[in-house]
């Protein structure tokens, strides 16, 4: 039910006889109230509150396990109606508290320094699925807490998952949903390029490019997608983009030891993404077992970000949060006792930092 729209579920009242303003009513508790039950929605009509219930379900996600970082960062591991698993972060801050939410179980990216990518794309997530890890995620707020940002950043890409995300992102913006200003959602992408502009023509969201490599050669290795959407393709999709006056792109760079973090690297990044309106964003890389990478040190990653601020450029280093439990997943896992085909990996795209209200830490 949660991933109905207004119209959708004004027309349902009104063909079961009920004035269409009562729609309102059951929005207003689905997402202001964040209901649990129908049982709750006291000025509802029993006999609409009968049908709803015989008809519809609320969509619920069980928070199945949770694992406490030091620094305040949870991760979350939801359970499915279907007994899958995926995994949603809370990043609280001094002045935010950001959920990284996942648009898919598993991921056919095939990204090289990612986890999830070894399990393939198991499935996409509803919408109702999408919406529920906020809901689920609200219970797992304390009282001093509130969510107040969004990254499509963890499990899964959510361009290849458009029509679900896109009915999500309706429902977290419209005035009867969660009214979330869009400014405060980031969608992170290995680069669709069709879908980012159909994306950002829909919703004025912030947009994260996963790079992380400055040749084809690498990027087709890192973002094997690169060998569909090519870089300089790539890079003309975002210089296209509708961006507005006010945002821009966020490039997220994971650096990778010995293999994208060299000097010379730096100054072709620079030159790539010069002629845009956008940030780099440098991601220490959270390795995890099997990984074939290492994680750059920070004095190297620190020189690789001075040589892009002497081109002008805005380039920050995201630091790790919750890495400590991110190393625990197979703990959390083990712990759930679910089928491995089930669970999802990391949370590894990486982290947007587009604009001051969309700067969570790194989850890599
Ligand atoms: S980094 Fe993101 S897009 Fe790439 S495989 Fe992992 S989840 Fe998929």
């Amino acid at each position: 039910m949660r991933e109905l729209t207004l119209s959708e579920l004004e027309t349902i009242v009104s063909e079961v006889g009920e004035a269409r303003y009562r729609a309102r009513q059951v929005m207003h508790w689905l997402w202001r109230h964040q209901a649990s039950s129908l049982e709750e929605m006291r000025e509802v009509p029993a006999r609409l509150r009968q049908y709803l219930a015989q008809n519809y379900r609320l969509g619920h996600l069980t928070v199945s396990h949770v694992a406490h970082a030091a620094d305040g960062t949870r991760k979350l591991l939801f359970r499915l109606a279907d007994g899958a698993g995926i995994e949603g972060v809370i990043i609280p801050t001094h002045d935010r508290t950001t959920l990284c939410i996942s648009s898919q179980v598993g991921c056919a990216m095939a990204c090289e320094f990612c986890a999830t990518a070894r399990m393939g794309l198991v499935r996409n997530l509803k919408a109702s699925e999408i919406l529920g890890q906020i809901i689920a995620a609200s219970t797992q707020c304390t009282q001093a807490e509130r969510l107040t940002n969004y990254v499509f950043m963890g499990m899964g890409e959510p361009l290849a998952n458009y029509p679900n995300l896109a009915r999500a992102l309706t429902v977290m913006t419209a005035e009867w949903g969660l009214a979330v200003s869009p400014r405060r959602i980031t969608v992170s992408t290995v680069g669709l390029a069709p879908v980012m502009e159909r994306l950002l023509a829909e919703f004025p969201v912030n947009l994260a490019v996963s790079l992380h490599a400055t040749s084809d050669e690498l990027r087709n290795q890192l973002v094997p997608i690169n060998r569909r959407y090519p870089l300089a393709h790539l890079l003309e999709s975002c210089r296209q983009l509708p961006l507005g006056h006010r945002r821009r792109i966020t490039f997220e760079y994971v650096m990778l030891q010995g293999v994208n973090d060299s000097p010379a690297d730096a100054v072709r990044l620079a030159r790539l993404v010069a002629p845009l309106k956008c940030k780099i964003n440098l991601i220490f890389f959270n390795p995890f077992p099997g990984a074939p990478f290492q994680p750059t040190p920070r004095s190297r990653i620190e020189e690789f970000q001075a040589i892009l601020l002497s081109r002008n450029l805005t380039a920050t280093i995201r630091e790790s949060r919750g890495a400590e439990i991110a190393a625990a997943c197979g703990q959390l896992y083990a712990q759930a006792r679910m089928p491995r085909s089930r669970l999802t990996g990391l949370n590894h795209c990486p982290s947007p930092s587009d604009t001051r209200e969309t700067q969570p830490p790194t989850l890599l």
